[in-house]
């Protein structure tokens, strides 16, 4: 294997057929712009009555970024995994308040809210987010009823712009940015051997993994750092573009049966499942495990994948977030029926329990 600054054998090889589709969004990126950016969008939409959605911790950055606009209704109720009555909430609100675009400004959870009241409503959202989980770059929306949380993909829920803004992540502790990173890790990782992967989404998924890889390790150690949060933001964006692409493959399908069986947190999942899916597919992922290291400065996929993930002190039990022991069958028939066709190994059961108890367990998949 190369090493990895060194100059790369320029050859070619036989592409497989595929087929890919762009998603049309506008994206601003600048640090210190976030206010003038988002003026600028949501009049270029001709919005006229905003709502803003943003978490109480936000309030008072929604009303900084929003004190332009001539009318605009704020809107704090976000709750994680967005439950099914805070939806309707919000919907009735933007009926209410004749509302003509959205401004979602916060996590995940706050542009998951949006996306919901849009699902139903056709109305446009500006994202602004202030994580790295980049949901704002897919047509992903979820919404959780009862204990059961149901995703979809549909246009309407994909952000028309978004505003990116590195000074806006500076607040999001190093915990919850490694955790959120690691999130956004996986989304380019799992793009390699989705249901919709192709050379293009590829190719997104290698800088994302390459600059979140490099914002993430500079942000444990200077966590002020604007360049190291702006390198994690494009990476998130690239992992959120790359996974709407490719689609979810057999990392998320587990992610997202344990998420919801078991109410485990869904950063923290990411984190501990994605080393041990990693080292299941990429034995099967043609010339993945080469641009996984190469994007990664290492010489080996998972050993650089793990050395990350040490260095970035990132979750890695599942046991310490809320799975117990007896529950790993119950676990490994779910996550069984989850196995997306089009995955480049048959999982059988003593697989899925061999990386669900490695992330129970935190074991490194070496
Ligand atoms: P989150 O939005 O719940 O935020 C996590 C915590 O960070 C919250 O307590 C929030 O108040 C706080 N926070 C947010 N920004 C902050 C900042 N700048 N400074 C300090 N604290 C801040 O979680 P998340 O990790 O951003 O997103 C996770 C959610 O997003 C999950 O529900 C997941 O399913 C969803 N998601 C969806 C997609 C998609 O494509 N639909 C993609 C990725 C994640």
């Amino acid at each position: 294997m190369s090493e990895p600054n060194a100059p790369q054998e320029l050859s070619v090889r036989k592409l497989e057929a595929f087929q890919h589709e762009t998603l049309g969004q506008r994206v601003l990126f600048g640090s210190g712009t976030a206010q003038e950016h988002l003026y600028q969008e949501v009049s270029r939409i001709g919005g006229a009555r905003v709502m803003a959605i943003a978490s109480r911790r936000d309030h008072g950055l929604a009303v900084r970024l929003t004190e332009t606009f001539p009318s605009v209704h704020h809107h704090n109720e976000v709750v994680p995994h967005v439950p099914v009555d805070v939806v309707d909430q919000a919907t009735l609100a933007a009926t209410q308040t004749n509302t003509d675009v959205i401004v979602s400004i916060g996590g995940g959870s706050a542009t998951g809210l949006a996306k919901a009241v849009a699902l139903s409503s056709g109305l446009p959202i500006v994202a602004v987010p202030t994580t790295y989980a980049g949901s704002e770059a897919t047509n992903i929306w979820g919404i959780t009823s009862g204990s059961r949380k149901t995703t979809g993909n549909d246009p309407r829920v994909l952000p028309v712009s978004i505003v990116y803004d590195a000074q806006l992540t500076l607040s999001l502790p190093v915990g919850l940015s490694v955790a959120s990173g690691m999130n956004a890790l996986a989304h380019c990782i799992d793009a390699f051997w989705a249901p919709r992967a192709n050379p293009i989404n590829a190719a997104l998924a290698a800088e994302g993994i390459r600059t979140l890889a490099a914002g993430l390790a500079e942000i444990v150690v200077a966590p002020n750092s604007i360049e190291a949060r702006e390198f994690a933001l494009l990476g998130t964006y690239l992992a959120g573009v790359a996974l709407t692409s490719a689609g979810s493959g057999l990392h998320h399908k587990i992610c997202h049966v344990l998420g919801g069986a078991f109410g485990l947190p869904h950063a923290a999942t990411h984190s501990a499942i994605l080393p041990h899916v990693a080292a299941f597919n990429l034995p099967a992922s043609d010339g993945a495990a080469e641009r996984i290291a190469l994007a990664l400065g290492g010489h080996d996929a998972i050993e650089a994948l793990v050395r990350l993930r040490n260095t970035l002190y990132a979750p890695r039990a599942l046991s310490e977030y809320g799975l117990l022991e007896e529950q790993i069958p119950q676990a490994v028939s779910l996550a069984l029926e989850a196995v997306p066709t089009s995955n480049p190994r048959v999982v059988s059961r003593a697989d899925m329990t061999q990386i669900i108890m490695g992330a129970w367990a935190g074991k490194d998949p070496l």
